[in-house]
């Protein structure tokens, strides 16, 4: 491999050199920065390099161009892709700026912040990010991917509320985006991922907002049926004040689950909603109607507690995961659900969650972006997560027959947040032909040379036409 090439390595020190940060090759303190929090992608670039601020990102830029490396950039691995070979990863972690603006209602976050520094560092203001369910998770690489959060049905995706980008490009320049300033780059970083460079900071509005109502209900698995299809009607209509998701469980004996949902099937409702308590209580009461929850968790929670709701496993797993959008979901594709997911059906899968849509969601921004699947209804998701020696194939193949089974209500697309992939194909679904031509288009304008082609990115779209229809 490259990396054993002694003038790579001679080379990699004159970058070393340049940097205020640090950069680490295989074996040297610092390299496992790269390993990911989904242990189950392979992340082995040739060095890693921590940057300190967003010259040493230029550094590591132009290093590569002329090098012939390429660069590839993360922060928790939450959303990691599969990364080997003559590739520098860019880690954020030390870019750790979180500025709270009570006045202005913003918050300037440097691309190594987690929601959680943003959602403490606002609530002392009534104020709240609006991150996603995880706030384990980085602010940056969720807003580039769009971002659904908990209250995505009332505020609208995360990424309609970014103010402004500090941008890298593959050229090695150091650019401010924003609406008004690269206005295509400010299309196409909201939703196009790391396809148009390298995010050093970013600045998003902040919700007035210091308590919501909800979290989650959680029933036995034989209440499955009589819980799912209520959920279903709950999201008939469902005002855009609430958000709402359903979550097949099969969480594992460990400490950190709560005994009544441990090594077991169970159906988690998931709620997030700014009505008044006494409204979203009402919305709820025909699902606490149908069956008894074994954990009861909803109720009016302070906004800092929003990672409740969904409760995501925080320590790092190996995770292997499906998504795909769907049109309105009927009481028949529930069945279906259940049939190839449900306590019954032998699914080997952690998690199978169906996020309802719409709401404000639907609605485009007042600056569009390249988020391209505002009309879907639901998210549909698959997490598994094969431990102690389990096989992974299982996992995989039953994601397949979840597709199949879900296939009459699919549109066939998906989301650039869920289920990351490096595979041009799958990203292909997460845009309409027109977005990934023009994202393409824009990454070769910005980085000739492909620097940053590598990851979640689209390329190689057959360039740019002055005929094809405009989009912004
Ligand atoms: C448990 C869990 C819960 C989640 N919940 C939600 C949710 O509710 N809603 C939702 O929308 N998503 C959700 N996600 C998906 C998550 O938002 C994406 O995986 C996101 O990309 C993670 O960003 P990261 O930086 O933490 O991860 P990383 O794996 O470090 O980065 C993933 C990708 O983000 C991009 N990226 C990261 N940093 C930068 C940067 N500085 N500049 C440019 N691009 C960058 C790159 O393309 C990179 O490959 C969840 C994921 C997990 C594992």
């Amino acid at each position: 491999m490259a990396f054993h090439s002694p003038t790579i390595h001679a080379d990699l020190n004159s970058l070393r050199s340049e940097l205020t940060g640090s950069l680490a090759l295989p074996g040297e303190p610092g390299y496992e920065l790269a390993t990911p929090w989904n242990l189950a992608v392979p992340v082995r670039p040739l060095a890693v390099v921590e940057v300190h601020d967003a010259r040493d990102v230029v550094s590591t830029v132009r290093y590569a161009a002329r090098t012939g490396l390429r660069v590839a950039v993360g922060r928790t691995g939450h959303g990691a892709v599969p990364i080997e070979g003559d590739v520098l990863f860019v880690h954020t972690g030390r870019l750790n700026t979180c500025v709270v603006d009570a006045d202005t209602r913003t918050a300037r976050l440097g691309a190594g912040v987690i929601w959680q520094d943003v959602v403490d560092a606002a609530a002392p203001h009534g104020l709240a990010p609006l991150c996603g369910s995880s706030t384990a998770v980085g602010v940056v690489g969720f807003l580039t991917g769009a971002g659904i959060g908990p209250l995505v049905r009332t505020f609208g995706l995360s990424s309609d509320h970014v103010r402004a980008f500090e941008l890298v490009t593959g050229e090695g320049d150091i650019l401010r985006v924003t609406a008004d300033q690269h206005a295509e780059l400010f299309w196409g970083l909201r939703g196009g991922k790391s396809t148009l460079g390298i995010v050093t900071s970013v600045e998003i509005d902040l919700m007035q907002l210091s308590h919501f109502y909800g979290g989650a209900l959680y029933f036995a698995g034989s209440d499955v049926a009589a819980v799912a299809h209520a959920w279903l009607d709950l999201c008939t209509d469902l005002p855009e004040h609430t958000s709402t998701s359903m979550a097949l469980l099969q969480l594992p004996s460990l400490p950190q689950v709560p005994p009544p949902l441990a090594g077991r099937f169970t159906v988690a409702i998931r709620f997030a909603s700014v009505a008044s308590p006494d409204d979203a209580e009402a919305l709820l009461a025909p699902i606490r109607g149908v069956a008894t929850p074994v954990i009861d968790a909803v109720g009016v929670l302070p906004y800092a507690a929003i990672g409740a709701v969904h409760a995501d496993p925080v320590d790092p797993m190996p995770s292997h995961e499906f998504s795909c959008l769907t049109e309105q979901l009927t009481h028949d594709a529930i069945d279906e659900l259940l049939a190839v997911a449900g306590p019954e059906s032998g699914s080997p899968q952690t998690v199978v969650e169906a996020r309802l849509l719409g709401g404000a969601l639907a609605r485009e921004p007042r600056h569009r972006s390249a988020f391209c699947h505002r009309d879907a209804a639901f998210t549909l998701f698959t997490v598994g997560v094969p431990v102690h020696g389990a096989e992974v194939e299982p996992v995989l193949s039953h994601a397949e027959l979840v597709a199949q089974a879900m296939s009459p209500w699919s549109t066939g697309r998906s989301l650039p947040n869920f289920a990351s992939s490096a595979d041009p194909e799958r990203i292909a679904r997460m845009y309409d032909e027109d977005t990934a031509h023009w994202l393409g288009a824009l990454a070769e304008e910005h980085d000739p040379a492909g620097v940053l082609q590598v990851g979640p990115v689209v390329r190689d779209v057959g360039g740019a036409s002055a005929e094809r229809g405009v989009i912004m």
